[in-house]
């Protein structure tokens, strides 16, 4: 149970989901329904990311939700070399002060990777980070910063591809490792993203809930586009309170599965 696997080879790569749910998170503050009542643990999602072990024991966190320290509790991180982000919608920044335990662990600034104005937005949010008074302090976590555009780059032994995907009025990367990727936040996948996306083992796509959404794909959306892609297995992460895991999953045509929090992929 919860383990993928499929062509491993000599540098297998592990994408851990670290959290699936939606910007509020599941269960949402406040609310009695049955999904945030539930007692399955697969209901339990918490904001979205996912960490990519490389073979080589470099370790890639993909955004820093504010459930950050959550995550690395649960699953016991204790290195990140980078963090690449999608893009600065709070629910993929917010826990990036968490960092700094991380600073103290590998004694190394933590590199992070996004779009101009990605990054703009970040520095923006966390002005205190990059103020470089406050850094002598120690108080804050210690950051580089790496602008990246579609052109694919490396971190370490490991290729990225950046995939634009519409979120709204905005478009925003998703990122492709191997035959591994990683769409979160979309709501539209433009036909040149489609290139990028061909020979995929697995795609994880975007999909909120069954009712329409200006910025995310419904369930049925993401299933069209999964068609359209044509990946070996997609996952559906993003997911928020409306969709029970069990129910959902049994309705799901073959070669579609909603992710969960702590579900590992080995390719
Ligand atoms: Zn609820
Ligand atoms: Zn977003
Ligand atoms: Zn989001």
């Amino acid at each position: 149970m919860g383990v993928f696997a499929c062509g491993r080879y000599a540098n297998a790569v592990t994408f851990l989901f670290l959290g699936t749910g939606t910007s509020h998170g599941v269960p949402m503050i406040g609310c009695d329904c049955a999904v945030c009542r539930s007692t399955d643990a697969r209901d339990n999602r918490l904001r979205p990311s996912i960490y990519v072990e490389c073979d080589n024991g470099q370790r890639i966190l993909v955004d820093s939700t504010p459930d950050l320290r959550q995550h690395a509790l649960r699953y016991d991180i204790r290195r990140v070399d980078a963090v690449v982000y999608t893009h600065a919608h709070a629910d993929h920044v917010l826990g990036l002060d968490e960092l700094r335990r991380l600073n103290h662990m590998t004694h190394q600034p933590v590199p992070l990777y996004g779009e101009a104005r990605t990054l703009k937005q970040i520095k923006q949010t966390f002005a205190y980070a990059f103020d470089t008074d406050a850094r002598a302090g120690g108080g804050v976590p210690d950051l580089t910063t790496q602008v990246i555009d579609a052109s694919p780059f490396t971190i370490g032994d490991q290729e990225i591809v950046p995939v634009p995907v519409r979120h709204g009025t905005w478009t925003i990367f998703g990122f492709r490792f191997g035959s591994f990727a990683y769409l979160t936040d979309c709501n539209a996948i433009p036909e040149t993203s489609l290139p990028l996306l061909r020979n995929l083992d697995v795609l994880v796509l975007d999909a909120l809930r069954h009712r329409p959404h200006p910025t995310h794909f419904t369930v049925a959306q993401a299933i069209e586009a999964a068609k359209a892609v044509g990946a070996r297995q997609t996952y559906l992460t993003h997911i928020c309170h409306d969709l029970g895991h069990a129910e959902t999953s049994a309705k799901l045509p073959d070669g579609v599965a909603l992710a969960y929090d702590g579900l590992r992929v080995t390719l």
